[in-house]
């Protein structure tokens, strides 16, 4: 048995497995929380590395309304899969890319009053967050949405609600265009900033956009990435793992070594986190290297134990914690090409 798990496994460095079933239920856990305010799903980044295809396809076969990226490519190639639903371009497009949306009657998010022709169009307003925007409504026949971001919906409940007033003074005589605010945050606990849709990214991956663990909101991680002991030995007294000696044994101490490293995705500021091997919690040691991570062993465990680096309750948002990030920013890193993982999409 353990021979065999560990030819299987050692064909891959690393797999990463997708749950769409945890996808859908975060959708319909939203949905509850939006209480008739429609959902789109944020699939930008690749579905924040998740794989946007299928995360697109899974959100709005549980009762996403629409999906948004952030740029025209990433937009066209959700068309030639999805040719009939809503697609929404997030971030600013010119020249060329306008074409391509018309075209492929995509929706586009403007930030000037030059409105584009013959596209349907969200203006963008600026209430707070101080990047792209206006800072009054213009008309235009194209002009299908209003909409503004929040800068401060998972930390500064005050600052957030401002946004929210600024936004209803300069939109108020809109009511017929559709009106959105809310990300995730705010669709979780921001009431006041529901409007008519709400823009849910991290949290249809079973991510906290607070930062803390997921099921403080009912979300359920839709990613699970694990791997194996490729080898283990015994550190002598003295004795170091890994670049710059950072961990050096004190005593006779068992070290694991898991194939994969910051090319994979997995942070290199994250020394000191917590993964499962052999289901027990073990803490990386060392630097962590391109293609390599120590783990440090409670004991001598066979080569090919399995070792949980996201799942069974290991999170993102621990990892970031340590490394001084945020889950989004780790989410989009993993890499899940054929050439570094395995990526397994299931449906539970
Ligand atoms: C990315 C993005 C979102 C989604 O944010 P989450 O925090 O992931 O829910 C919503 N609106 C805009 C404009 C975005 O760029």
């Amino acid at each position: 048995m353990s021979l065999l798990l560990c030819q299987k496994r050692s064909m891959h460095r690393s797999e990463i497995t997708i749950d769409l079933g945890a996808v859908r239920r975060n959708v319909k856990t939203l949905l509850r929380a939006l209480d008739g305010t429609g959902l789109w799903a944020v699939v930008k980044a690749n579905g924040y590395g998740h794989g946007a295809v299928d995360v697109a396809g899974a959100a709005l076969g549980s009762g996403a309304r629409a999906v948004c990226v952030a740029t025209v490519p990433e937009a066209l190639e959700l068309r030639h899969e999805f040719p009939a639903e809503r697609i929404v371009v997030l971030g600013p497009a010119e020249g060329r890319d306008v074409a391509h949306a018309r075209d492929a009657g995509l929706e586009l998010c403007v930030s000037s009053s030059e409105i584009p022709d013959r596209v349907r169009v969200h203006l963008k307003l600026d209430t707070g967050m101080g990047r792209y925007g206006l800072s009054e409504v213009v008309e235009a026949p194209e002009i299908v949405g209003l909409m503004t971001h929040l800068a401060t919906a998972d930390s500064d409940r005050e600052f957030a609600l401002a946004q929210v007033e600024r936004f209803e003074e300069l939109t108020s005589s809109y009511a017929h265009l559709t009106r959105h605010v809310a990300n995730s945050a705010a669709a979780l606990r921001l009431p006041e900033a529901r409007f008519d849709a709400a823009r849910c990214g991290v949290a249809i991956y079973g991510l906290s956009p607070f930062g803390e663990d997921p099921s403080a909101d009912g979300l359920e991680p839709a990613l699970r990435w694990e791997s194996h002991l490729a080898q283990v030995k015994l550190l002598q007294p003295g004795e170091s793992t890994g670049y710059g000696r950072r961990f050096v044994a004190e005593r006779p101490t068992w070290i694991g070594l898991v194939p994969v490293g910051y090319a994979d995705g997995f942070p290199r500021a994250a020394t000191g986190t917590t993964v499962r091997v052999a289901g027990e919690p073990c803490r990386v040691v060392g630097t962590i290297s391109m293609d390599s991570l120590a783990v440090e062993l409670a004991r001598e465990l066979p080569l090919g134990s399995p070792v949980v680096l996201v799942g069974h309750g290991v999170t993102l948002e621990q990892h970031a914690g340590v490394a001084g990030s945020i889950n989004y920013e780790l989410a989009t890193r993993i890499e899940t090409r054929p050439e570094r993982a395995r990526r397994l999409v299931i449906d539970s």
